[in-house]
């Protein structure tokens, strides 16, 4: 079964991917969030000519000769716009022998433990602590995900002593048996890292994500050494070699690939099982609710080191308005603070035909 055809549907904010082959079967995959309609030039580009052609159902090979063909152009757009391939690929193997990606790669479907994941940072603490109390009555959450400091904010606030009121007024009002995770997003030096660090150990916060400028590991591993909670990271990084080196000085306790960012689920296993031998879970990043979420949903109920949760965002329209109707139905209904993989073929979502309607349209054939 080879490649034939393979179609770009996408927006400045989202590109989906469909693969034909010459038997006439099909999946559904999708480029990374964000800049979507230049990553889709890249796949039509510099993908598709390397894969057109070639086997739709053993691809290992087809995604280490793009790198290869494409050498000279290593990092983010490159791995985003395989990540369609990739994804495209999966969803098509498991449409193919009628099973879910999960089991695919040695999982099994079902429910799915989820954390709630703010992405605000322009929200005030109060606001903060109610939606979330209002979430976990709503919905059964039993782990949160708030904003401390700014993004790469070198040590300022997003205004003066918000992380000092936020940290405490939203830790004891979720009190005891939940889970508090906060996110850095790059923000701090190591000493001021390691200060707030010290407050959020004392507030019960477990997961400390993005402490320092993401690319800086030994500033990372700097605050790693010196706190007993968890210090998190790797959502950015895209290249193996920066994996490599981030697990092998343990920058991090654990690690947080981006399927999307990564170059897609194959390249995640690889990092994941990298992970695994240098005994780290992995908790992804998983920041919107695109197909990076359905992916990583697969992902975590296959691989041995997954960390305790998903990711999943909880901004609606005000937040996220590209990510309304993308798909039929509710892929990500929350249930008991779980959300559950599908047992049906490849990643189980339906593409809405009237997003895909009103998408920019690219093709590219053998
Ligand atoms: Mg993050």
């Amino acid at each position: 079964m080879k490649i034939r055809r393979l179609e770009t549907f996408c927006n400045p904010y989202v590109g989906f991917v469909r693969v034909t082959t010459d038997t006439g079967a099909q999946g559904w995959g999708q480029v990374s969030t964000y800049h979507a309609d230049i990553t889709c030039t890249v796949f039509h580009r510099q993908i598709a000519p390397h894969a057109l052609g070639t086997d739709a159902l053993d691809f290992a090979d087809t995604l280490l000769r793009i790198n290869e063909r494409e050498h000279k152009f290593p990092g983010s757009y490159l791995r985003r716009a395989t990540t369609g391939l990739d994804t495209a690929l999966w969803d098509l193997r498991g449409r193919v022998e009628g099973k879910p990606v999960v089991e695919l790669i040695g999982g099994r479907p079902g429910r799915l433990r989820a954390y709630a994941s703010s992405m605000k940072r322009d929200i005030t603490p109060q606001d903060e602590r109610d939606r979330f109390l209002r979430l976990r009555d709503e919905k059964g959450f039993d782990a949160f995900k708030w904003r401390v400091g700014s993004e790469c904010g070198r040590d300022a606030d997003e205004w003066p002593g918000r992380t000092e009121e936020i940290v405490p007024l939203v830790a004891r009002a979720l009190g005891d048996g939940v889970d508090k995770l906060v996110d850095a997003n790059s923000c701090y030096s190591p000493a001021r890292a390691i200060q707030v660090g010290r407050m959020l150990e004392a507030e019960g916060i477990g997961h400390f994500e993005e402490p320092c400028p993401y690319w800086e590991f030994q500033q990372t591993k700097e605050v790693t050494d010196a706190l007993s909670l968890d210090v998190t990271g790797g959502e950015q990084d895209c290249e193996f070699t920066a994996w490599q080196t981030m697990i092998g000085m343990r920058a991090v306790d654990i690690v947080q690939p981006d399927v999307m960012y990564l170059g897609g689920l194959s390249r995640t296993l690889q990092v994941c099982a990298m992970a695994q031998a240098a005994g780290l879970p992995v908790t992804p990043h998983a920041a919107n609710l695109g197909l990076v979420t359905m992916c990583t949903m697969h992902l975590l109920r296959a691989i041995p080191n997954a960390g305790k949760y998903l990711e999943l965002s909880i901004e609606g329209p005000d937040y996220y308005p590209w990510q309304e109707g993308l798909f039929l139905g509710d892929p990500f209904a929350v249930d008991g603070g779980h959300v559950t993989i599908p047992d049906t073929p490849g990643w189980g979502v339906d593409i809405n035909p009237d997003w895909l309607d009103k998408a920019s349209y690219q093709v590219s054939e053998v």
